[in-house]
């Protein structure tokens, strides 16, 4: 399968059309944003890196019954996926509390909150991703149903009881992330996007090290090799 038109430049992924109306073609890029898209810069072998993680986990949910847009890693830097309407609400899990939680609510950063946080945030870079309650996406008409933003939830919280313990047999903590979520041309929700260390945080559990792309945010260098480990403790390298 060819990319054909570019549909979509992203921050981190441009989008393809294919041959095949409902399959298409992310390629991933080397750049890396935060605050918005006010931090920018670049590291060679990050996209490949997002790619091969994203592939793998993916791989993990399906078989554990998640359905997911992947179908196959095309090449180093390009993955091949179903077609959807994006669901335009960030779903964020959060097993230990930091970044956006702490600095909100004053919550201590570091500490394992008391039950896995499952928050709302409105896709969309002209207002900040802000937080979404239920009745703000029913009023957005983001979903639906409240069955729908349930459902998001609910999937959401099976994909933490898979990679929680998953990373913690290879020695990481998964300290949180964000999914989004599409319909599929029979109106089904399924899991896209990416799972990598630009939408995950992973902390070392020996060490606390930080595995993710809080390098990037907080200048702290280091960055590919950081994706690296992960992609070789996913690989029991
Ligand atoms: P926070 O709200 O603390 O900034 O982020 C919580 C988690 O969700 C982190 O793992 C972070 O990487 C991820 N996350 C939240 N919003 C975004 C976003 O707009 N883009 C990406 N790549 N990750 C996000």
């Amino acid at each position: 399968m060819e990319k054909r038109e570019l549909l979509y430049e992203g921050k981190a992924k441009r989008l393809f059309t294919t041959d095949e109306p409902e399959i298409l073609i992310s390629e991933f890029k080397d750049d890396l944003t935060a605050f918005n898209g006010e931090k920018k810069s670049s590291e060679a072998g990050k996209g490949a890196l997002n790619n091969k993680i994203s592939t793998e986990l993916f791989k993990v949910l399906e078989a554990e019954g998640i359905p997911t847009h992947f179908i196959e890693m095309m090449d180093d830097n390009h993955m091949l996926h179903k077609r959807v309407d994006v669901i335009l609400i960030e779903v964020i899990v959060r097993n230990i509390a930091t970044g956006s939680l702490s600095r909100n609510l004053g919550i201590e950063d570091g500490k394992v909150l008391p039950f896995t946080l499952v928050e709302f945030d409105y896709k969309n870079d002209d207002l900040g991703d802000p937080k979404l309650n239920d009745q703000h996406a029913l009023i957005l008409e983001l979903v639906e149903y409240q069955d729908e933003l349930d459902k998001l939830r609910r999937m959401a919280r099976q994909v933490n009881d898979i990679l929680k313990p998953y990373f913690e047999a290879k020695g990481l903590n998964l300290v949180d992330f964000k999914l989004e979520f599409g319909k599929d041309k029979d109106g089904n929700i399924i899991l896209v996007d990416e799972i990598s260390p630009d939408n995950c945080r992973f902390w070392d559990a020996e060490t606390g090290e930080k595995m993710d792309k809080d390098r990037f945010r907080q200048g702290l260098g280091g960055l590919t090799l950081a994706y690296e480990e992960v992609l070789n403790r996913i690989l029991n390298k």
